[in-house]
């Protein structure tokens, strides 16, 4: 399929579907704390000198009491790493503002990026003329970096023209004390679009070994925002309808 995109010289010129070129984002965790929840209870029943109420079943409880208390600090023993993919350069600007994770990224210096792909933010998907402006730039940003490699530019200079929707690849890693800080900052409806889709995104799989630890929190249906990530209303639990964390 091609879309037929006007140059600014009232030319048009035709160009592959870039339906290839559309980054999807993707979230793996690839590496977590065996045994977090039992390993928080061990370090925090420290502090309690309770180690005999130790039984199988009993870090959940453990760890959500000492979140209801605040008792935060005990989480930062266990840590979680996801690798994301296809986020744009924007999104990971304001990922790496969480001083307290590592990160390491896919290199635009050592990386060629010819062949990167794109995020599209929605208002531009959703506006045709915006969206064929927008990948009408983002062609002639593709042409511009191959011409500026054929002179034999670095890609650590060539990359000067990429735009900040250009795609990239992260590893995250962060204790599960940060991770939390990092849901409910940037699960806020007040967090921008694309990085509070990747907050549920790890949210849900975070879940998956870790539910005491996040157990109060949920991912809602927000009115204006869609979807975001709140502490559970008192009395509510996530199997209720209008919460969509599973
Ligand atoms: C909705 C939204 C809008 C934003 N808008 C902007 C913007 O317009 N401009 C902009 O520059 N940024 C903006 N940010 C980024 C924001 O200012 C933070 O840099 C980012 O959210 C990281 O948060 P943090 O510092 O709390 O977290 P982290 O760096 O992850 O730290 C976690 C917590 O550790 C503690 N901590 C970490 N480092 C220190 C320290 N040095 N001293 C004391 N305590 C520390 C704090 O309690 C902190 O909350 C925005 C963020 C959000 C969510």
């Amino acid at each position: 399929m091609c879309e037929t995109l006007n140059k600014t010289n009232g030319q048009s010129i035709e160009v592959e579907s870039m339906t290839s070129k559309l980054a999807e984002m993707e979230v793996e965790c690839i590496a977590v704390t065996p045994n977090a929840e039992k390993l928080i209870e061990l370090a925090g029943r420290t502090a309690y000198k309770s180690f005999d109420k130790i039984t199988d079943e009993s870090a959940g409880e453990f760890i959500r009491r000492i979140v209801k208390n605040g008792h935060e600090s005990v989480l930062e023993h266990a840590v979680a790493s996801f690798r994301i993919k296809g986020i744009s350069r924007a999104c990971s600007h304001q990922l790496v503002r969480h001083r307290l994770a590592s990160y390491t990224q896919s290199s635009q210096r050592f990386v060629d990026e010819t062949g990167a792909t794109y995020v599209v933010p929605p208002s531009i998907q959703n506006n045709e003329k915006a969206r064929a402006l927008y990948w009408n730039y983002l062609h002639n940003v593709e042409a511009l970096y191959d011409l500026l490699k054929q002179e034999g530019i670095p890609n650590e200079d060539a990359r000067f023209v990429l735009p900040n929707a250009t795609a990239t690849e992260i590893v995250m890693t962060a204790n599960f004390r940060e991770w939390r800080h990092f849901f409910l900052t940037r699960g806020d409806p007040h967090a921008q679009w694309e990085i509070r889709a990747l907050a549920c995104m790890i949210f849900r799989q975070f879940k998956e070994f870790a539910p005491s630890v996040v157990d109060d929190l949920c991912i809602y249906e927000h009115r204006s925002a869609g979807l975001i990530i709140d502490r559970v209303v008192s009395g509510e639990t996530c199997a209720q309808t209008h919460i969509l964390s599973e």
